[in-house]
């Protein structure tokens, strides 16, 4: 293995390499210079490493700015289709090294730092992450950005700038602790706020249906308040922009209610309007129905629809300005696409639109609609559908009660001259759940107005192929590795990834983990409110207490849980890892997109035939996977004949040596029963019947293992796998949408190559 570089020689290597863009260098220590003295207000003898953070990022965000502008007048001038990327979530982490990279910046930055004598990894190291999401699918929404970006594409990105993001994790006694994640406490430098194209929000009210037409009237206003982030391309000179919306009471709210308690009442009660962008609902795959959150679902569908109508109309046609009168060719100009079920309300609100401000026929609005969105499905998991209740729907936007009740009546009336007679189908295919609470069921919403429908992994589309009722165009879709540019064979230095995180971790635990043979990296989130996830986390530190204190386990074998995973830490462990563990019960998994980014950096995958791993597989050789376990339809098979775990338990014995142990309290002393919930779980009502797999896995590890001491074969396996993932890039994924979704045709002509080959900042 090659010894890691001390510090003088990285500065040598760094001076070297800064050579290549040395006539930017000096033009970049003079800029931050300037943003230390006039943007932060500091000299040097009081400047603290944040300001030079914030010095460094303004001095970045400085080359975006005319790139952005121009990309901005180029859209508007050759008015090509925009595509609209709506989402609850954009999981961007941090944008410093992400903007560095994608306008070949960073060796200058890091050489000008450098020269003022500063560590420009410090100072990276103080960005606060984006965290406005949860997971793949907040994440997905960033890479997608990227993609379109670097993909020369005319797109947006649209969704909430939530005051807290995702909560920051701390562990207190081996149990998970949630903090708010104050991000924006110090301020964002890559955001602009747009205070004069605030759009008013409406809420509540009353629906009118007069000779005129229809009134939703007596409605309660939020305005909302849009912050532009730039989304630059790679090396392209494209940037596209992120618009996130902030709500904001009007500066009348509820000043005309002279019965609400005054007027210092009535400054207090603001908050209720702009409470709507707060914070994020901290649920990956689980809906929790609060009011709250479908208050944030309309917020952001319906300011986004009136920014979407506003810059359609005022679009450039050839080279006269014209202002487009009506919607008719919307389709043509449009893409809109809903990551999930979240801005689902997309679809009623444009219909809204249509039919009562622009007095379209049902038939003309329905027609506009549906060929303008398109919906990606996440998941099967019956506990992460939206099923909205009616009273809550009726109270919030009556309108859009209305116009779904209609949309769902001309629906069941095609199924019933489809398949008379066919009652159960159409309880089946209603955009209305019957039962004690009448709810809309979201998703059938999103296919029925929807002219394509896709999963995120071939195995996930299939299955939604053959459980939902109407076969539409069905795609799946690979992941970029978290930030930069095309996918590029990984430098393949594992001491210096290892080496990194062990410094992490040696910050957090008291041993380091580069010498071990073995070391287990656990990071999982439990929503706030999930009891069973948080007592898992219980039970991995409770497990790491004793394994990692054993005298006869001694060094061989470590398990370290890593607090507070996010992009930022993802973006340490992934390149760092030997061993990818991806062991969903096979149908489960919709995707996955942790399994990707590993295969990209050299790990290897121990896997079910679950999600992409069954197209990792094929890429890079069943062969050159550690695969194991059910396949989908042997867990069909077992759910039609009866799963028993009782049965593993008393035939495997180490596996009821495991459950005792952890029934009786051998990992938690102090409480006997702290973990018997689990094992319970387990024993009696587990859904995932994870028994089932065990001696698989088990028989598989020991595979791996054996392969381990055979560097060799094992370098063999993992660049077989660097080879085959080129499918996973999440370039490919946005190609494919643009041709087969959004009718767009994807290509680097897309940008005039002068504007491509632009050198210097403009
Ligand atoms: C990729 C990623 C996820 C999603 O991982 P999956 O394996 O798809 O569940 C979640 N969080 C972060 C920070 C990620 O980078």
């Amino acid at each position: 293995m090659p010894k890691p570089l001390t510090d003088q020689e990285k500065r040598k290597q760094i001076s070297v390499r800064g050579l290549a863009g040395v006539e930017n260098v000096s033009d970049l220590k003079t800029n931050f210079n300037r943003h230390l003295h006039f943007t932060l207000v500091k000299d040097r003898n009081v400047a603290t490493k944040r300001d030079y953070y914030f010095a460094l990022a303004n001095t970045v965000r400085d080359h975006l700015v005319g790139r952005w502008i121009r990309t901005q007048q180029h859209y508007y001038e050759k008015d090509p289709k925009r595509v609209y990327y709506l989402s609850l979530e954009f999981y961007m982490g941090r944008t410093l090294q992400n903007t560095m990279v994608n306008l070949a910046l960073e060796n200058a930055c890091d050489e000008a730092t450098y020269q003022l004598g500063l560590d420009m990894e410090e100072l990276q190291d103080i960005e606060e992450d984006a965290g406005l999401g949860n997971g793949g699918l907040g994440r997905l929404a960033a890479c997608f950005l990227d993609s379109m970006a670097s993909l020369g594409l005319a797109a947006y990105g649209y969704g909430i700038r939530y005051e807290f993001g995702i909560f920051n994790q701390k562990i207190v006694n081996g149990w998970q602790v949630e903090e708010a994640d104050d991000w924006l406490r110090y301020g964002n430098p890559w955001e602009k706020a747009r205070p004069e194209y605030m759009r008013p929000v409406h809420f509540y009210g009353r629906v009118e249906h007069t000779p005129e037409g229809v009134k939703w009237v007596d409605t309660q206003v939020v305005l909302a308040l849009p912050y532009d982030t730039p989304v630059p391309g790679y090396r392209n000179n494209v940037v596209n922009t992120m618009r996130l919306w902030s709500a904001k009471a009007p500066c009348d709210f509820n000043l005309k209610d002279f019965n609400v308690g005054g007027y210092i009442q009535a400054v207090l009660d603001r908050n209720l309007a702009e409470n709507i962008s707060r914070v994020l609902y901290p649920n990956d795959n689980f809906f929790e129905g609060k009011e709250l959150r479908l208050k944030q679902e309309y917020f952001v569908v319906a300011a986004t629809l009136q920014d979407i109508v506003r810059r359609f109309k005022s679009s450039k046609f050839g080279s006269t300005e014209v202002v487009r009168v009506d919607l008719s060719t919307l389709p043509d100009k449009v893409a809109i696409q809903l990551n999930d079920t979240h801005p689902a309300l997309a679809i009623p609100e444009l219909m809204r639109i249509l039919l009562d401000t622009e007095h379209q026929t049902w038939e003309k609005a329905w027609d506009i609609v549906t060929r303008t969105c398109a919906y990606t499905n996440h998941t099967v998991l019956p506990e992460a559908l939206e099923r909205w209740p009616i009273d809550l729907f009726q109270n919030l936007l009556p309108r859009h009660l209305e116009i779904i009740f209609e949309i769902n009546r001309r629906h069941l009336e095609r199924i019933a001259n489809l398949y008379p007679g066919d009652h159960d189908r159409l309880r089946r295919m209603s955009l209305v759940e019957e039962g004690d609470q009448k709810k809309i069921n979201m998703a059938h919403l999103c296919i029925v107005g929807s002219h394509a429908v896709n999963g995120v992994a071939r195995i996930h589309s299939d299955i939604i192929k053959a459980t939902l009722y109407k076969k539409k165009l069905l795609f799946y879709f690979g992941v970029r590795l978290l930030r930069g540019g095309p996918p590029q064979v990984p430098e393949q230095d594992q001491w210096h990834h290892t080496a990194t995180l062990a410094g992490h971790v040696q910050s957090w635990t008291d041993f380091g983990i580069h010498v071990l043979p073995y070391v287990f990296l656990h990071f999982p989130q439990a929503a706030p409110g999930y009891h069973t996830a948080k007592l898992i986390i219980r039970l991995i530190t409770a497990v790491g207490d004793i394994v990692n204190h054993d005298e006869v386990v001694g060094d061989r074998l470590k398990v370290i849980f890593l607090e507070n995973y996010k992009v930022t830490l993802a973006e340490k462990i992934i390149p760092a890892s030997d061993l990818s563990e991806q062991i969903s019960t096979a149908g489960t998994e919709a995707s996955g997109t942790g399994n990707m980014k590993f295969m990209l950096n050299g790990a290897l995958t121990i896997g079910t035939m679950d999600g992409a791993n069954v197209e990792m597989a094929e890429e890079a050789g069943e062969e050159n996977l550690f695969i194991f376990g059910m396949r989908v339809d042997d867990v069909d098979a077992m759910d039609k004949n009866g799963y028993d775990a009782m049965e593993y338990y008393n035939r495997i014995p180490e596996l009821k040596l495991a459950m005792d142990q952890i029934a009786g309290g051998y990992f938690s002393p102090d409480q006997h029963d702290l973990f018997k919930d689990i094992v319970n779980m387990l024993l009696h009502h587990d859904r995932f019947k994870v028994f089932a797999d065990y001696e698989a896995y088990i028989k598989c590890q020991d595979k791996v293992s054996a392969l381990y001491k055979n560097p060799k074969e094992w370098t063999k396996m993992v660049i077989h796998n660097i080879a085959g993932c080129g499918k996973f890039s999440s370039d490919r994924t946005i190609s494919q949408y643009a041709r087969e979704i959004w009718g767009m045709e994807p290509s680097l002509e897309r940008i005039p190559k002068w504007f491509r080959n632009l050198k210097s900042p403009l």
